[in-house]
């Protein structure tokens, strides 16, 4: 998947002119603010359940390193095979390597956020395996040739005519249809053929237990478990956060994530695998390979602010309560993680230089953290990167400041600091900004500036400040007395 982080600015111009996602995005915060609370209501306290979820995400990141070790051991007596991988290049090879070995020519995929990082669709095509996505919403995306538009649901904003055109061009659909079922039920064929002489299936991993060395897979669908039971081979593809010490555990975490991704209890299927299949098992893999990617989290993990991103449990509900992806949607971010929980994690898996109009596109409202279950103070990671990228800026200047948002800041609190020096600025800007009158007419002579004035005035200043007022008050009601 190309990397278009550094076009957030140019996509997102684009992104606001479309019609099409404009009206669904208006839609998206009203869905999730009707669905969440209503199925969060129905734990017997719900603000407990919330803080047992933050409670165990903060455990389990903080205990990562030993947490690991503890998962590798059990899944190892359990039989499956444990590949560590640093990189994503490590893992991308340890799949194909493994795919031309068995001479597998096509592989199927669960939905999987993971291999989207990784970009192993491209790495298997480019040597000849295609690589099926079994996930109906990914399913589409990859047919489009588009990235996900939103983690939980990638291909959200596609018209269903368009789906229903792709459908016949490449799902073998023989008639037009806006159906859902029966659109449902051409994909469903199309798949269950590759599903029948599968090789080789790859999931990534909701969470993995510690204590039982077991994965599991939450989905509505049924293909993860179709990737899973039909192959015999399964590649479950894991990055190092997602362990968690226990399964009482991992069961409240599965409650959490349902309830806030999809406002449902719990979803359709979920899939518990501890090891591959049994002697005395009918279905399941024979071997099962779980690669542990890296890809960066280990120094994440060094950073102790920054550490608290990895608390992230994939469930999306930040993104409905953005105030700014619900205006742009998800392929501004221009890679796999869109909306707050990409504004927190791209930067430290990509890099700052590479992210800057991500955690800089933010009013820093706190809707994010205040829904967020796995307790991560989005608006504070933003304020950290920005800290951050002003230092290296200064650092790289000999201690000057040279970026020109730093100089409009140290300019900002000069002018602030002293109450005249305010009330000269604001009466000087005045006349060249305000293009409205009182009577509402527009003085067509100004020039509209970009931004928060285009659609409003700049108002005066108060005759007194509020001290001043406070104070005359004050000794009126004193001198009534
Ligand atoms: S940051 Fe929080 S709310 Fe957003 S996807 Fe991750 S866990 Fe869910």
């Amino acid at each position: 998947m190309e990397i278009r982080t550094e076009q957030f600015v140019e996509i997102a111009k684009k992104e606001l002119k479309n019609a099409r996602n404009k009206q669904f995005l208006s839609v998206l915060p009203l869905a999730i603010t009707i669905s969440r609370p209503r199925s969060m209501q129905s734990f017997p306290d719900p603000e407990a359940a919330n803080e047992y979820g933050r409670a165990v995400r903060a455990e389990a990141v903080a205990g990562m390193p030993e947490l690991l070790e503890e998962f590798e051991k059990n899944a190892l007596a359990n039989g499956a095979k444990i590949v560590w991988a640093k990189t994503a290049e490590e893992a991308n090879a340890f799949v194909l390597n493994l795919a031309k070995e068995r001479g597998i020519q096509y592989v199927t995929k669960g939905k999987s956020m993971i291999t989207e990082e990784m970009g192993l669709n491209d790495v298997l095509q480019e040597s000849g395996i295609e690589p099926f996505e079994s996930d109906l919403g990914e399913f589409i995306a990859q047919q489009l040739h588009k990235p996900p538009f939103h983690i939980v649901g990638p291909a959200l904003n596609i018209p269903v005519e368009e789906i229903s055109d792709l459908f016949i061009a490449k799902a073998d659909m023989k008639e037009p249809t806006t159906d859902p079922v029966k659109l449902g039920y051409a994909a469903r064929l199309y798949l269950r053929d590759k599903f029948h002489h599968l090789a080789m299936g790859i999931t990534g991993v909701n969470m993995a237990v510690a204590e039982t060395g077991s994965i599991i897979n939450v989905e509505n669908e049924g293909n993860i478990r179709m990737n899973k039971s039909s192959p015999k081979i399964q590649v479950s593809i894991m990055s190092l956060e997602k362990v968690v010490p226990t399964m009482a555990d991992a069961m409240h975490m599965i409650r959490l994530l349902c309830r806030n991704c999809t406002g449902q209890k719990l979803s359709a299927y979920i899939s518990i695998d501890s090891g591959p299949k049994k002697s005395d098992e009918v279905d399941g893999p024979e071997e099962l390979y779980i690669i542990i990617l890296d890809n960066g989290r280990s120094e994440i993990y060094q950073d102790i602010q920054a550490r608290e991103a990895l608390r992230c449990i994939r469930c999306g509900a930040c993104l409905a309560a953005c105030p700014v992806y619900c205006k742009i949607g998800g392929y501004p971010y221009g890679w796999a993680y869109s909306g707050p929980m990409g504004q927190v994690l791209n930067p430290l898996l990509l890099g700052l230089e590479k992210t800057q109009d991500l955690y800089h596109a933010c009013t820093l409202c706190g809707a994010c953290k205040s829904i967020c279950p796995a307790g991560i103070d989005h608006p504070k990671m933003f304020l950290y990167y920005r800290v951050q990228e002003a230092n290296s800026d200064k650092k790289a200047a000999g201690g000057f400041i040279t970026n020109k948002t730093a100089k409009f800041f140290d300019l900002w609190r000069w002018g602030t600091t002293r109450a005249w020096r305010w009330k000269m600025a604001v009466k000087t800007a005045r006349p060249f900004v305000n293009r409205y009158a009182k009577d509402g007419t527009i003085n067509k002579t100004i020039k509209p500036v970009e931004g928060w004035f285009r659609t409003r005035n700049l108002p005066a200043m108060a005759r007194k400040t509020f001290h001043e007022r406070w104070a005359e008050i004050n000794k009126k009601v004193t001198s009534d007395q």
